[in-house]
């Protein structure tokens, strides 16, 4: 028991080996059961009396019963000794209220009523000496006041330094039980010169406190591995829990620029939409009002020409042709620029069907005749089988073949040839119109397919055409299901390749 080491008065305390405070001894006693508590008390006071000490006992009221009964039970005539001065017994929470201001105590009221009490304690000593237990920084800590506690260790400290005398307090373990108590645990002890540990050590034997420290060390290594396993645990949990909020954070980011792309997409459809629709519409009614007095022209030419007026000399006649001609260009022109407008406003309906290709490449071929004899140029088809057929519309397929001709025959040079192939996988057939002409620049080749573009405007000049054909021929194409292709080399000739399913 710890009892059995307690030095008695301030003598002990010297042998008890606290070379820096001679004559000081403030002891802290840990305990689990009450029972334990009053019989380490009891044996405290009784000790200290039959060596002559005095003793103060200040403690809760239950805590004083249990103390007197337990003097009384080891044959110690309290209310005699009371009587004498020897023990002096104090209620914890009244002694408290003589000097507590709000949470801290005051130290000159402390100094001031504890002082008193002692002196008259060891007034009534024979040995001089005095031994007080106290329970009071247990009852500041039991309601939660640790800094009012340690204060009062401290003032108890100070007070035992001056007048020596020595000092037990007791906390109740259970009031350390969660692992982040270790720190006031600490302070706790550092406030004394003595630690006792609770009965399940001070009541063993060596060996048994051996074995018991021994098994407190494996459990303070068990219990510290877990709290490092469990702070690991903690902390890789806060990691994930926030690496989870970032994602549905981006993840959200992420989404509403997604919605924010799909809506400035769908209004820039809407605008372009809008715009083509405009555009188309502005086409149409321009090419009507254009076609109109073009028509007003070529009419009342044709009645001069045909002597309706009068008589018309040769000069008059050629210049009457010209004007015919020019207004076929016009007219022409201005269909073309419909046609591609009607085109991209996606008016045009296509009457997909199987095309029987030789009849279509045929039919071109004596349509563009008499261009290519104009021209001087030799014309090659090679024929194909009679069979196949592509899938298309067989009117805009033979609008793109003509076209392709219509440039074949535009840029080669007379002398030349203009030839059409055709060859066929199981899946797809591609006719090949090529020609011996003046061929298209490399970097050019890009562009040729975009409208209003012409290679060489000058050299086009002289030829008709606004550099909307291929335009044409392209969105057709691919309005079939098919694909238009060029390949040319300058000064060789160029090959335009449409690709059809079959
Ligand atoms: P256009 O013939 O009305 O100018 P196109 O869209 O049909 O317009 O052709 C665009 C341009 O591509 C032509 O101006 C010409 O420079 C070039 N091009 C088209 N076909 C050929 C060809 N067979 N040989 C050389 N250049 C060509």
């Amino acid at each position: 028991m710890g009892f059995a080491d307690w030095p008695a008065g301030p003598a002990a305390a010297q042998r008890s080996g606290d070379a820096s405070h001679p004559g000081h001894d403030h002891a802290v006693q840990f305990y689990e059961s009450p029972e334990y508590l009053s019989a380490v008390v009891a044996d405290f006071v009784i000790d200290g009396l039959a060596r002559g000490d005095s003793a103060v006992i200040i403690a809760t009221g239950k805590h004083a019963a249990d103390f007197s009964r337990a003097l009384r039970d080891r044959g110690v005539d309290v209310e005699a000794v009371r009587k004498a001065a020897r023990l002096t017994l104090l209620p914890a929470s009244e002694t408290l209220s003589r000097f507590m201001t709000a949470a801290v105590p005051d130290t000159r009221a402390f100094d001031s009523f504890i002082g008193k009490v002692i002196n008259r304690a060891r007034r009534a000593s024979t040995s001089g000496a005095v031994r007080a237990y106290g329970e009071m920084v247990d009852v500041l800590w039991r309601v939660g006041n640790r800094e009012g506690a340690i204060a009062l260790e401290q003032l108890w400290n100070g007070l035992e330094h001056r007048g020596a005398f020595s000092l037990l307090c007791a906390y109740s373990l259970k009031r350390f039980s969660h692992a982040n108590d270790f720190e006031q645990f600490r302070r706790i002890c550092d406030q004394h010169s003595r630690v006792l540990p609770s009965e399940n050590f001070s009541t063993r034997d060596e060996a048994g406190r051996m074995l018991e420290v021994a098994l407190l060390q494996q459990r303070a290594k068990a219990l510290e591995s877990e709290l490092a396993d469990r702070a690991a645990l903690t902390e890789e949990l806060r990691q994930t829990a926030q690496r989870e909020r970032e994602s549905r954070s981006i993840a959200e980011r992420e989404r509403l620029e997604a919605e924010r792309a799909r809506a400035e997409a769908e209004a820039a459809r809407r605008v372009a939409e809008e715009a083509n629709r405009a555009k188309g519409d502005f086409l149409a009614v321009m090419s009507h009002e254009l076609r109109t007095p073009l028509n007003a022209i070529g009419g009342y030419t044709e009645l001069i020409e045909l002597g309706i007026h009068g008589p018309v000399t040769p000069e008059q006649r050629e210049a009457l042709d010209r004007v015919q001609r020019s207004k076929r260009l016009l007219l022409g022109l201005i269909n073309q620029v419909l046609n591609y407008a009607r085109i991209e406003t996606g008016a045009v309906r296509y009457e997909m069907g199987d095309v029987v290709l030789d009849e279509v490449l045929v039919n071109c071929g004596s349509i563009i005749a008499p261009q290519l004899r104009a021209q001087g140029l030799a014309f090659r088809y090679s024929g194909c089988d009679k069979w196949l057929t592509v899938r298309a519309d067989q009117e805009k397929l033979e609008q793109v073949i003509l076209n392709l001709l219509a440039n074949a025959v535009k840029f080669t040079e007379r002398g030349g040839t203009v030839s059409v192939d055709v060859d066929a996988t199981p899946s797809h057939a591609t006719i090949r119109v090529r020609d011996t002409g003046i061929g298209i620049a490399r970097d050019r080749l890009g562009l040729i397919f975009d409208p209003f573009v012409q290679v060489d405007a000058q050299y086009t000049r002289t030829r008709d055409g606004v550099g909307l054909g291929l335009a044409i021929s392209r969105d057709l194409t691919s309005g079939m299901d098919g694909e238009l292709t060029v390949s040319s080399e300058v000064g060789k000739g160029s090959e335009f390749a449409v690709t059809l399913r079959r």
